[in-house]
């Protein structure tokens, strides 16, 4: 058992995933395998509220907003998904909502075969899990539908290649800065005109475009120049163009060459293995790393973020990636940028740039939009930490009007301390671009309370290259004290499933000493009623004689009852030790009880067919055991069947051995189908008289017993056309961690 993890570093740790992820599918993907291994559990599902419709289990998570956990699955519930879980073999089972704004997301369901179930420890992380998840997908999941089209700009302009983005019937919608100079036009000559244009290009090209399809062409006014397009698809009504001039052989030595002037940007060759062949005069000013150091070293190696950079690389084909990137070069020397990569052959081109806001300069209109449609609270600043705009989501919560703008950030600061640190991260970002994990505490407008945040900073820059404005990304922090109160919720509940546990358990007991102490006095008066009826036969009158039968009648069916009532009680305390025989399931149809309960078959007139496979195996289970639950199952068969037949079958399963037991009678309704197997329940059935009326504990015990075996227990049935009652036993293996397990009870029974 790991120590348990404090709530502080899980959230965290969830939160650092999710400035790691990519965008919501790998912030989906993250959070499952995270949970996974964080609260070693066996399965972590994430459904998707784009996907299918949810399952009645995940329904009550939603609408109660809070996780759902059951520590005990069992072949009964209300939810057939939980059911299904049990079947699988899974023993407990957690279902985290993820809502944000009152917009149901989906649920990330964690499963466990572990007995023990989610402890109390675990139980907590999955509720500040729950909330801290619900936060972050929820804002990623819009940023990423925004995002993913920047993306495609952000490689444009950062790649060499000129590259261009247009309609489906071959529009121009923009175009990079090589393609501008390439083809000697401005941006607004560009847009607006048609691939056919400027290209030898027809629209059965553009369609093969539309489809994916690479197009070779000439240039236009470039009657010489031979290009290949490949495209690929943005959305629905938008085409991203690589344009490769294919006219000449360039090799890596002449691109690099040209690369090598621009000291703006490292220009790094890699083998496939990533392995750096050369890297450009860049590198020095960029990385403080001589360019000679790179050389014989693995790019990757240096990139912390994404962590997945060889698999990003690897995957690599016709397309470019482009992203941010945390480099480490040791000694705490981080670089943060962006980069751009793709493949060439066997090599690897990779441009990285330190101007991160360079394409939102060039896609200035998206990424306003993405700063304003963000459900973090935004605020651009000067150098000075004057404000100069923010988004709505900072406008509420700091409740920020016109008036503020120009006004120092410093004045939402709820102490000096967060201001002297946001003043210190300014001067920062203002020399590397870009700071992250900035902690500081703002002031909330509705309560005028502190609400910690943790700040990005990023610098915007000017058209020299210099910091002109600040991007300030804040991020509400799920409080201490949120997770304080969480805990002190999640106690109280805890203590009251103990105290509810241990009011059964004395229930339990309570019952079984009770039954005890009833044997005794009802014992004697049956058999003193016995010696009346024996002894004084000639003494008594015939009503006398039939008063005194009806003594004795009554108390051993009272008897019977007590006796069932203490094997519950007995098989519950955990005080019942099987006998484990090798059982052969042909020999128990010759077991005395079986065979009457045959020729009771009989009498009323309905077949009995007891049915073994020929593979079943012998297996160990307690044989006394067992045939008591046959001669429940079959006895109710009789009991509530009046033709037709009632068959035993027994067949192996996946391992185990499956016992069904058949009948042709009243069937059960299907509400009626999860109270059967509870303590003292008996159907109401109008007209149908429930003759020999039982206990309503049979089944109970059966269940117990079953249970005790390893083993399920359930029926399937169709009212009016019959049940059938199945119960499996699992192999050995399975049997003796139960053993153990209620071996151990035992000795701490008093
Ligand atoms: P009882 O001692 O009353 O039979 P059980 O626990 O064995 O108690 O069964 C509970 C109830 O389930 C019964 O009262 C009956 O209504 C229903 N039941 C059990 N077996 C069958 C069956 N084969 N067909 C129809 N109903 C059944």
């Amino acid at each position: 058992m790991r120590p348990p993890l404090p709530a502080d570093r899980f959230v965290m740790e969830l939160l650092q995933l999710s400035r790691e992820s990519q965008g919501y599918k790998e912030l989906l993907a993250k959070f499952a395998d995270y949970l996974k291994v964080k609260l070693e559990v066996d399965e972590a599902v994430i459904k998707d509220f784009q996907g299918s419709a949810f399952a009645s289990s995940d329904e009550v998570t939603l609408n109660t907003g809070k996780p759902y956990i059951d520590n005990g699955l069992s072949g009964y519930s209300a939810f057939p998904e939980l059911i299904e879980y049990s079947n699988r073999g899974f023993k407990c089972c957690a279902i985290l909502p993820i809502v944000r704004g009152g917009k149901q997301f989906g649920t990330i369901t964690l499963l466990s075969r572990d007995e023990k179930g989610f402890v109390p420890e675990n139980v907590n992380l999955i509720s500040v899990a729950s909330t801290v998840i619900s936060s972050e997908i929820g804002s990623k999941y819009e940023i990423d539908k925004s995002l993913n089209v920047a993306k495609y700009f952000d490689a444009s302009f950062n790649n060499l290649m000129p590259q261009l983005l247009v309609g489906t019937d071959g529009r121009i919608v923009k175009a990079n800065k090589t393609a501008l100079n390439y083809f000697d036009k401005s941006q607004k000559e560009l847009s607006n005109i048609n691939l056919s244009d400027i290209f030898d290009i027809d629209n059965v090209s553009i369609e093969r475009l539309n489809r994916g399809l690479v197009v070779e062409t000439f240039g236009k006014s470039y009657r010489n120049r031979s290009f290949e397009i490949s495209p690929s698809r943005v959305n629905d009504s938008l085409i991203h163009l690589m344009i490769n001039d294919v006219s000449e052989a360039k090799d890596a030595e002449e691109r690099a060459r040209m690369l090598d002037r621009s000291g703006d940007d490292a220009f790094l060759v890699t083998d496939k293995d990533f392995e750096v062949l050369w890297a450009s005069k860049g590198t020095y000013p960029l990385f403080g790393i001589q360019r000679e150091m790179m050389v014989g070293r693995k790019f990757t190696d240096f990139v912390v973020v994404p962590n997945t950079m060889k698999d990003i690389l690897q995957k690599l084909s016709a397309n470019v990636y482009s992203g941010d990137v945390k480099l480490d070069f040791g000694n705490d020397t981080y670089f943060y940028g962006r980069l751009a990569a793709y493949r060439e052959g066997s090599e690897f081109y990779c441009i990285v740039s330190r101007d991160y806001m360079r394409y939102i300069k060039s896609a200035e209109e998206l990424s306003r939009s993405i700063v304003k449609i963000s459900n973090d609270p935004i605020i651009e600043v000067d150098g000075s930490g004057y404000m100069l705009s923010y988004n709505k989501s900072a406008e509420s919560l700091f409740k920020l009007d016109n008036s503020r703008i120009g006004t120092p950030i410093y004045g939402i600061c709820a102490d000096s301390e967060s201001q002297n640190k946001i003043a210190a991260s300014l001067a920062i970002a203002k020399k590397n671009g870009y700071i992250e994990d900035v902690y500081v505490s703002l002031i909330e407008s509705k309560n005028r309370s502190s609400i910690p945040c943790v700040q990005k900073i990023k610098a915007v820059a000017d058209k020299n290259g210099s910091a002109a404005s600040f991007i300030i990304v804040n991020r509400e922090l799920l409080t201490k004290k949120n997770i304080e109160e969480l805990g002190e919720q999640l106690q109280a509940a805890q203590k009251e499933a103990e105290k509810l546990k241990t009011e059964s358990d004395l229930k339990s007991q309570f019952i079984y000493n009770i039954s005890h102490d009833l044997k005794t006095p009802i014992t004697n008066i049956m058999g003193f009623s016995k010696l009346l009826l024996t002894d004084n036969a000639e003494t008594l009158t015939k009503e006398q004689m039939d008063y005194i039968q009806i003594i004795y009648d009554e108390s051993e069916r009272f008897l019977e009852l007590v006796k069932q009532i203490l094997d519950v009680a007995k098989l519950q305390s955990g005080i019942v030790k099987l006998d484990t025989q090798q059982v052969n399931f042909n020999e128990i149809r010759n077991n005395p009880s079986i065979k009457s309960l045959a020729e009771a078959c009989e009498n009323k007139g309905l077949g009995f067919v007891w049915d073994v496979d020929y593979d079943v195996p012998e297996i160990p289970a307690d044989p006394n055991r067992l045939i008591q639950v046959f001669s429940n199952l079959i006895g109710n068969a009789i009991k509530f069947t009046d033709r037709g037949e009632i068959r035993v079958r027994v067949m192996k399963k996946k391992g185990s051995v499956r016992v069904e037991v058949s009948d042709t009678g009243i069937g059960i309704s299907k509400a009626d189908i999860p109270k059967i197997f509870k303590k003292f329940y008996q159907l109401r059935r109008g007209l149908v008289k429930q003759e020999g009326s039982g206990t309503g504990l049979g089944l109970s015990i059966a269940k117990e017993v079953v249970n005790l075996h390893g083993g399920r227990i359930g029926v399937e049935s169709e009212v009016g056309k019959g049940s059938t009652f199945w119960f499996t036993i699992p192999p050995l293996a399975r049997i003796k961690k139960r053993a153990l397990k209620y071996n151990r009870a035992e000795h701490q029974t008093p």
